[in-house]
């Protein structure tokens, strides 16, 4: 593994070929329309999260989203709430779990995304990636995919480590045609808080993106970042903003130990479907508001659009806050729920 330690930004060494660029600038363009869709309507999902398989390989510390025993969601059930997605308007469709490359068909509900006019993600960690399956991902349609890395050394808290995923990232770095976003993390028991600068310039290196975000211990409260936290967090938001997601500000509040001021659309414009069919908030809000997908109709877009959620102050789940800004503007929210208890609310990581 070469690791560039050195200071300042770091610099891709990767150069892109002419049928990569082009694949990258038709994605954009794909993008664009849909954000111009977004801005110009609320009556639909922005992005919806789908879980395909509850079962991990792994078993990260802070994780309460994964189990050892889940069956995968027949094929035939995830492309019916996949079409379902589509007939809500859902503009970007990521797939997450538990792992969900250990779904058999994935590839086909990768295919379905793209067939309703999604754009489509998948969150992973990683294991089992090799040449063959990256092709495969390409074929399928994948247009965006995101490993988080924790640390560089396996420990007990993740094993999700540069040391055992760097040559999945050289592969994907040769193969893939889809964006790849490597996140990295600070707090929530992670040891080595400069792991972080090294996974990141890693990342980048690549010709990857990077984010980093930040996990706190489950004790309720929002806590500021200590030094060495601060100063590695300080030092990859000075990267070039190309390089880094835009739309990160809210973790500056988090970062401070701060609650943040603004209007969760989940339920609306961001829907978290887990394994068993339901719409709920999110990964962290289970049960709110707990309807099968299938009965999801533009009303409860509606309705969720405008209900205050009085989670939001503390909340840490970066995909909701990215999705929201776009409407931050907008419809001040008319009604209040408070779903599940706030002081469960901090030990979140997308
Ligand atoms: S964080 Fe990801 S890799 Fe780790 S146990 Fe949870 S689902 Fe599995
Ligand atoms: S935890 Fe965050 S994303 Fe989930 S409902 Fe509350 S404010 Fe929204």
């Amino acid at each position: 593994m070469a690791v560039n330690q050195t200071s300042g930004a770091p610099q891709s060494q990767v150069k892109q070929t002419p049928a990569r660029r082009l694949k990258a600038a038709a994605r954009k363009a794909r993008e664009l329309s849909l954000v111009g869709r977004a801005l110009a309507s609320t009556a639909h999902p922005v992005m919806a999260q789908i879980v395909p398989m509850r079962f991990c390989n792994l078993s990260c510390a802070y994780c309460n989203e994964y189990d050892k025993v889940s069956e995968p969601v027949p094929v035939d059930e995830m492309l019916r709430r996949i079409d379902h997605l589509g007939r809500l308007g859902t503009s970007i469709i990521t797939i997450s779990g538990g792992e969900p490359l250990t779904h058999p068909d994935l590839d086909q509900v990768i295919a379905r995304i793209r067939k309703v006019g999604a754009l489509a993600g998948m969150i992973t960690n990683g294991y089992f990636l090799v040449p063959d399956r990256i092709k495969r991902l390409n074929k399928a349609g994948l247009d965006h995919l995101q490993i988080s890395i924790d640390n560089i050394e396996p420990d007990d808290v993740s094993k999700k480590s540069l040391k055992v995923l760097d040559k999945k990232l050289q592969w994907l770095s040769e193969h893939a045609d889809f964006h790849v976003n490597i996140n990295s993390v600070v707090g929530g028991g992670i040891k080595n808080p400069q792991d972080a600068l090294v996974i990141g310039r890693r990342a980048i290196e690549l010709g990857f993106t990077s984010t980093i975000g930040i996990i706190h211990d489950g004790d309720g409260q929002l806590k500021p970042l200590g030094d060495a936290e601060r100063a590695v967090w300080e030092e990859m938001r000075s990267w070039k903003k190309k390089n880094y997601s835009r739309f990160n500000q809210f973790q500056e509040a988090i970062a401070n130990g701060q609650p943040n001021d603004w209007r969760c659309r989940a339920g609306s414009r961001y829907l978290y479907i887990c394994e068993d069919g339901l719409v709920h908030y999110c990964s962290q809000q289970r049960g709110f508001p707990g309807v099968p997908l299938s009965d999801y109709t533009a009303a409860d877009l509606k309705r969720e659009f405008l209900t205050e959620k009085t989670c939001a102050p503390n909340c840490t789940i970066s995909c909701v806050h990215q999705v929201s800004h776009i409407d931050h503007w907008r419809a001040p929210q008319t009604t209040r729920v408070s779903p599940g208890a706030v002081e469960d609310l901090v030990n979140i990581q997308i």
